[in-house]
């Protein structure tokens, strides 16, 4: 079977001379063969008028040009592919077909296998004497049996459920904790958002936020213009964010300490692992951001299409994204996700963020709020989110602790006999559910008829509980509240 990977007519003025053409194209699994079809013309230029031009261009003598002079254009291919380089050949020919499979080559290219990921085709303008050169450039994989493409439609389904416990030292901090509130995921005009970086940092301050990540799509130029107007000082926060926006997916990067700009453009669908340890180097804090969003034609690259072995370098997963995340279905896709990497013992923490881009009248705003110590630095904060101290809330405040010393993201250890939870609930309305999941599910619930706020202590046997955590519903059994777990272990 053959399949058209890429085709292109191009033409090249005499501006190309001495250029490069780079077309890098997504080459899938399981091709057996590449066929490259190259065509251009003309090569050989006898317009004496064009070649007194390139003579002169080249500081020559117009004495050289005889009336039968004539020179040739030369256009060459060379192939990489996404480890190596696969060869060129340097040769005059209006009609090339290059092939390339893992026994035999065209001479000039090596023979071996076909890797997934993106190969560069590079046309190089050698010599481009005519006014136009024209031509066109063809790449067709031929596979040998006819495998489904979209594999993996569902994100995150082919993992492999190893209860693997992330190695973090989950300890009660000792000092005073106190909650702060976050935007995690917001755009200016550096990408495809209205609004000035100006105009966001002063809403952020008009909400209230304490701290607010700014990150705009592969690039983070936003934050040096915050810094060029001292907006690091003000009451609003910044926290450095970027958000890595591909064809297969997007995730968000916090934390980098400066500009980091990695060519996402060679990201391809079995590599990112590499690239996320890369990042992860520089001790940020990666979410994978609205992973089943409907994607292609509706959203670009915006489901999450990435094959991942483990969820080593990922921190979290945004399972609320966008204004009025409780009434999203990708959103409920996402969130029931992270419940089975929970149910599979795989620690890794929900996030919510706005995917704030302009402000909606009437929106139902669902904030991060973060529990780290007074006087909190960026480190903080981004300690705290790593271990998953944090809830989202549209509405209710809730304070939740483990016989009273463990919060959000501890893990309690060793622990076999009762457990108190103790929980204080604010801003609450008539017809809200409270209610406290384990690993397997719902264990606990209480519906509230008008009071403002709660305070209870619920002791529980602990029954093989390898976490526990809190949802809210509103009167329209929307979710407008969770925590992220507090995790139980018994050796
Ligand atoms: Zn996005
Ligand atoms: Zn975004």
């Amino acid at each position: 079977m053959n399949v058209e990977l890429f085709k292109q007519d191009f033409q090249m003025t005499q501006s190309a001379h001495q250029a490069h053409l780079v077309y890098r194209v997504y080459v899938p699994n399981n091709l057996s063969e590449i066929q490259v079809r190259f065509q251009y013309g003309p090569i050989v230029e006898t317009d004496q008028v064009m070649i007194r031009q390139a003579v002169v261009r080249e500081g020559l003598s117009e004495s050289l040009v005889q009336d039968e002079t004539t020179v040739r254009n030369l256009l060459t291919v060379s192939i990489n592919d996404p480890g190596n380089i696969r060869g060129a050949h340097h040769f005059f020919a209006e009609d090339q077909l290059i092939i390339i499979n893992e026994e035999k080559a065209t001479e000039g290219f090596l023979a071996g296998k076909i890797q997934e990921g993106f190969w560069e085709f590079i046309i190089s303008g050698h010599g481009v004497f005519s006014n136009v050169i024209t031509g066109q450039f063809v790449v067709t994989g031929v596979s040998e049996n006819n495998q489904d493409k979209n594999e993996e439609t569902v994100p995150f389904k082919n993992l492999q459920f190893e209860a693997v416990k992330k190695n973090r030292s989950r300890k009660p901090k000792e000092e005073p904790i106190q909650v702060k509130r976050l935007e995690l995921h917001s755009h200016t005009v550096h990408s495809d958002a209205p609004q000035t970086t100006e105009e966001l940092i002063t809403q952020a301050e008009n909400e209230k936020i304490d701290w607010l990540a700014i990150t705009d799509h592969n690039t983070m130029t936003a934050l040096i213009e915050a810094e060029q107007n001292n907006n690091f000082n003000r009451q609003v926060r910044l926290l450095n964010g970027i958000e890595y926006t591909t064809f297969y997916g997007h995730f968000l990067v916090h934390g980098p300490r400066e500009q980091i700009l990695f060519d996402w453009t060679k990201l391809s669908k079995n590599t990112i692992e590499q690239y996320l340890k890369k990042l992860k180097e520089q001790d940020v804090y990666i979410t994978i951001a609205h992973p089943f969003d409907s994607g292609n034609p509706f959203c670009t690259g915006c489901r999450w299409e990435y094959h991942l072995d483990h969820l080593k370098f990922v921190d979290a997963i945004e399972v609320w994204n966008s204004t009025n995340p409780h009434q999203s279905l990708s959103n409920e896709d996402a969130f029931h996700q992270w419940k089975r990497l929970l149910k599979n013992g795989i620690e890794i923490a929900a996030s919510s963020g706005r995917d704030w881009h302009r402000l909606y009248p009437n929106e139902a705003i669902a904030y991060t709020y973060v529990l780290v110590p007074n006087n909190e630095t960026e480190d903080d904060i981004l300690q705290a989110l790593k271990l998953g101290r944090t809830y989202s809330s549209i509405r209710p405040q809730i304070d939740f602790k483990v016989n009273e010393i463990h919060i959000l993201g501890d893990r309690v250890e060793d622990y076999a006999g009762e457990i108190d939870l103790s929980v204080h609930l604010n801003q609450l309305k008539g017809g809200d559910t409270f209610q406290i999941y384990s690993q397997h599910g719902l264990i606990y619930e209480k519906v509230f008829t008008g009071e403002k706020q709660w305070e209870e202590i619920i002791r529980l046997q602990n029954d093989g509980f390898s976490l526990l955590r809190v949802e809210m519903l509103n009167e329209a059994n929307e979710r407008i509240a969770f925590t992220n777990p507090i995790y139980i272990h018994r050796s």
